[in-house]
């Protein structure tokens, strides 16, 4: 599945980043705002916040009410802009201005989870780290590699299975996928390249999710051969 998912969406973890930055406190900031929307949206916002901001005690000192400005089409923005100050003050205050390399460190800044953090790790410090995200979370429970819905046990299990290494970009390549071909509602199985080797590859597809919904609860069972795979 990994040497797929690589072929199938090349690149390193820096270029499979779709969050434009320089630098992991740039990262930082960019990650804080893609919290519900989109990485175009916060790649139009950031020019302007960096700008503004460059370094973390430029951030640390700023008014909240300029950088809510700055940050408002991102939405959230009140509580975006309290984690931003509050995260480039803890920078300041007790890392020297740096961003930290110890997960126990990042994840004590305001609004920096561990998923951040691995973000952070993996793609700009070298650090190994898997970021789990709604995507991440998705595919893994259907491509059989966690059975769980906690994002700390699903990086948990699928970290014991993948190289670390590999785990940067191997979430940016689960994220691509998700968005791409296996989407939430309706996974085009047909067109995927880890159908041969999907447990949930043979499930009909176009199944609408939800609480009460056959196809969530279906994923990863053992169902009969319902759509042909994809010959490989
Ligand atoms: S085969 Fe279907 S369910 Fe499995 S990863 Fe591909 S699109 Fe998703």
């Amino acid at each position: 599945m990994v040497e797929r998912l690589a072929e199938e969406y090349p690149g390193d973890v820096v270029t499979l980043c779709a969050l434009h930055h320089d630098g992991p406190f740039q990262l930082l900031v960019a990650t804080i705002l893609s919290a519900q929307t989109t990485d175009e949206r916060v790649n139009l916002v950031t020019p302007a916040l960096f700008r503004a901001f460059p370094s973390p005690q430029a951030l640390a000192g700023a008014a909240p009410g300029e950088v809510e400005e700055i940050i408002h089409s991102t939405g959230f923005f009140r509580s975006k802009t309290r984690s931003l100050i509050g995260m480039a003050q803890g920078l300041v205050e007790r890392f020297d201005g740096k961003v930290p390399t110890a997960m126990d460190d990042l994840t004590s800044l305001p609004g920096v989870g561990r998923k951040t953090a691995n973000v952070v790790l993996s793609v700009d410090m070298g650090v190994p780290g898997l970021p789990v995200d709604t995507h991440v979370g998705r595919l893994s429970r259907r491509l059989g590699l966690t059975t769980d819905n906690d994002p700390e046990q699903v990086e948990r299990d699928v970290c014991a299975l993948v190289a670390p290494e590999e785990w940067g970009a191997l979430s940016l390549r689960l994220i691509l996928h998700g968005r791409a071909v296996c989407q939430a509602r309706t996974p085009r199985c047909g067109e995927c390249v880890l159908a041969d080797v999907c447990p949930s590859a043979q499930l009909p597809v176009g199944v609408p999710t939800g609480p009460a919904g056959g196809r969530r609860r279906s994923l990863g069972a053992p169902a009969g051969a319902t759509r042909p795979r994809r010959a490989r």
